[in-house]
């Protein structure tokens, strides 16, 4: 069921894989996020799924059980009541890289941290995440304790006191912790309650210029398609901040890297908006919540396959500057998160990171770390404020780990 609604908040599902994040998803939305072929077709999906949620109130029942995603109570045999929209942003099944959650983080408005009964507390991608949520600097956060029907209730309190420590001096220290099973859909009117709660929509600066996250872009013409019936590329992401209208010009960077004389350089792209997506609808204008997608008169071959993922849109001269090389203070965890653990040693010249700013992911080379800051020349530039998060992973094994977090200068 999709909403005519444009959702006013972005909420990011996190936690251990297999905890239920889609399964919650799919009770809040009705939405599957894993199979987002349908949406892939309509050009606006995203990596991380994304399903609108239309939270509901019944006039008749009580708090909380007046809490509903349903449009009509049985209880009461009586239509319920709107509340707002809500946009889920889910991090795909295995997805390990933190990468891919760090950069949804970036446009997340709070999260729900969902954490199975079954299993012993934390699990690793638990742990990982919620740092993640606190190195981004979001505090909105409520606890699903998920697949309650699983465990009887000795094991459900116990593990509660685990989550309980767990979450003790975090980010999620304050955050309600709602018994649920996402899949019998048990306790989501409490969970919609707290997120209610916990979760408040953000204010807004109406008269801020428009800057656009994007996540992902794509060509969606079907191979073959002739000139005439071409469709300019898409981008997909969200508003931070302002409102953006079909028919604005919007500038993208870092751009696209041109080659001139022998020399590459970077240069930002300037185009228009012809056609706007929000809530399963398109749409005159904007604001800030949601997943957008964004049809422009960009050449779909610069758009395909998320080649201009990362980047930033907004009206030309109002975009932060793009940065080829950058230094950043760096505060590095004291160990490794996760089961092996493990000491974080200090950044070294000549290493590699991986740096996640906003939706941008990029390889950086260390060129030169002092005690508490470092700089990087970066393979890819990025478009980014001073004063921008960037969390940073090194290399340890087989994959990337988040080992601190830095500021840009
Ligand atoms: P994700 O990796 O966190 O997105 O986890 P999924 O939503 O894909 O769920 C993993 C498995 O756990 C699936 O087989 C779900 O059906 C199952 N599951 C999720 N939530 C519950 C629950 O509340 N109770 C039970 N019994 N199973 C659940
Ligand atoms: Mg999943």
């Amino acid at each position: 069921m999709t909403s005519n609604k444009q959702p006013e908040v972005n909420i990011g599902l996190v936690g251990h894989v297999d905890h239920g994040k889609t399964t919650l998803v799919q009770a809040l939305s009705g939405e599957w996020t894993d199979q987002h072929s349908e949406e892939m077709k309509r050009g606006i999906s995203i990596r991380l799924g994304y399903a609108d949620a239309t939270f509901r109130r019944c006039p008749e029942a009580e708090e909380p059980e007046a809490f509903t995603v349903e449009e009509h109570c049985e209880d009461h045999d009586v239509d319920t009541d709107y509340l707002r929209t809500v946009s889920f942003v889910d991090a795909p099944g295995h997805e390990t890289l933190m990468a891919t959650m760090l950069s949804g983080a970036a446009i997340m408005d709070g999260a729900v941290l969902v954490v199975s009964a079954t299993e012993p507390v934390p699990q690793a991608q638990t742990e990982e995440h919620l740092m993640a949520l606190d190195i981004i600097g979001i505090d909105n956060i409520v606890v699903a304790q998920n697949k309650v029907d699983l465990v009887d209730q000795e094991q459900a309190m116990r593990n509660y006191e685990q989550i309980q420590e767990f979450v003790e001096g975090t980010v999620a220290e304050d955050a309600p912790i709602v018994p649920i099973s996402a899949q019998q859909e048990a306790n989501i009117d409490l969970l919609i309650d707290a997120i209610e709660e916990e979760i408040p929509t953000p204010e807004r600066d109406p008269s801020a210029d428009a800057r656009m996250m994007v996540a992902r872009s794509f060509d969606i013409n079907r191979p073959g398609t002739t000139w005439e019936d071409l469709m300019g590329g898409v981008l997909g992401g969200s508003l931070v901040q302002g409102e953006l209208a079909v028919d604005d010009e919007i500038e993208l960077r870092p751009g696209r890297e041109v080659e001139e004389g022998g020399k590459t350089e970077w240069r930002p792209v300037t185009t228009d908006v012809r056609s706007l997506q929000s809530g399963g609808d398109f749409v005159d204008t904007v604001t800030p919540g949601g997943l957008l997608g964004v049809g422009t008169g960009l050449d779909p071959a610069i758009t395909k396959g998320d080649a201009l993922a990362g980047q930033v849109a907004g009206p030309e001269g109002t975009l932060p500057p793009t940065h080829e090389q950058f230094t950043m203070d760096v505060d590095l965890l004291e160990r490794i998160v996760g089961d092996e653990g493990g000491e974080v040693e200090e950044i070294s010249t000549g290493e590699p990171l991986m740096l996640t700013i906003g939706t941008a992911t990029t390889v950086g080379s260390v060129t030169s770390a002092r005690d508490g800051e470092c700089e990087v020349a970066l393979k890819r530039p990025v478009c980014a404020e001073s004063g921008s998060k960037i969390a940073i992973n090194r290399r340890v094994g087989a994959r990337w780990r988040l080992i601190g977090v830095g500021t840009l200068r």
